[in-house]
């Protein structure tokens, strides 16, 4: 399947892209990991991205636009991609839009996922990543089984996101609704949009099933 996950950061949308690519071999495609890897890898890119990235503001349209155009056409895309943090402001989507065409790529639908702003800032505050192979866990409801030990790759770099802190989170709060937010409208014209009011995976699943089949 061809999907946008729309949502605030934390509304869960890592964890359905994840869930959605074991059910149909999808492709998850996170701008925010790219960006980070970038940073970890101590890349030019990684070195522009870095200051808007730790303080929770948005990197620009141009380099995320370039970044989506080469990995849109790579091969593992064919099957089918989750965009799971992208497009994230309006010229994006329409760069988007532009984008898919010159492809003959279609996309089946936007899934939003609309989770209150309490519940974000709690999951956010607690969670944390493996800076060695991204997994998530959280604090209080999903702890690693050894403390401080990454169950997937055994690395102890658990750590807390430098955007993850309550001053980072309130600004990436505030660029969301202030730049994508609106991107729910822009798909809502295009009758691809499904909104739910959870990340739970079930009902999530079942009202894109009753949108895509
Ligand atoms: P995420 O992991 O999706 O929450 O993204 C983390 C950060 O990466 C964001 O706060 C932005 O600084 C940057 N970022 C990720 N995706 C985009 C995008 N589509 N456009 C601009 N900045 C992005």
């Amino acid at each position: 399947m061809k999907i946008i996950l729309l949502g605030p950061p934390g509304a869960g949308k890592g964890t359905i892209a994840k869930a959605l690519t074991q059910y149909d071999g999808s492709v998850q495609i996170s701008t925010g990991d790219i960006l980070r890897g970038a940073i970890n890898a101590g890349t030019a890119l990684g070195k522009q991205v870095e200051a808007a990235m730790s303080s929770g503001n948005l990197v620009s349209d141009e380099l995320v636009m370039g970044i989506m155009e080469e990995r849109l056409q790579e091969d593992d895309c064919k099957k089918g991609f989750l965009l799971d943090g992208f497009p994230r402001t309006i010229p994006q989507a329409e760069a988007l839009s532009a984008l898919l065409v010159k492809i003959g790529e279609k996309l089946d639908a936007v899934l939003e996922l609309q989770i209150p702003r309490e519940t974000i800032i709690d999951r956010l505050t607690t969670r944390r990543t493996c800076t060695q192979c991204g997994e998530i866990y959280n604090v209080k409801s999903k702890p690693p089984k050894v403390e401080g030990v990454c169950d997937v790759c055994g690395s102890s770099e658990i750590v807390q996101r430098d955007d993850e802190t309550v001053e980072a989170i309130e600004n990436r709060m505030q660029v969301y609704e202030e730049q994508t937010a609106p991107l729910s409208e822009f798909y809502e014209k295009t009758g691809l949009l499904v909104t739910v009011p959870t990340s739970d995976r079930e009902p999530v699943m079942a009202a894109l099933q009753a949108k895509i089949g």
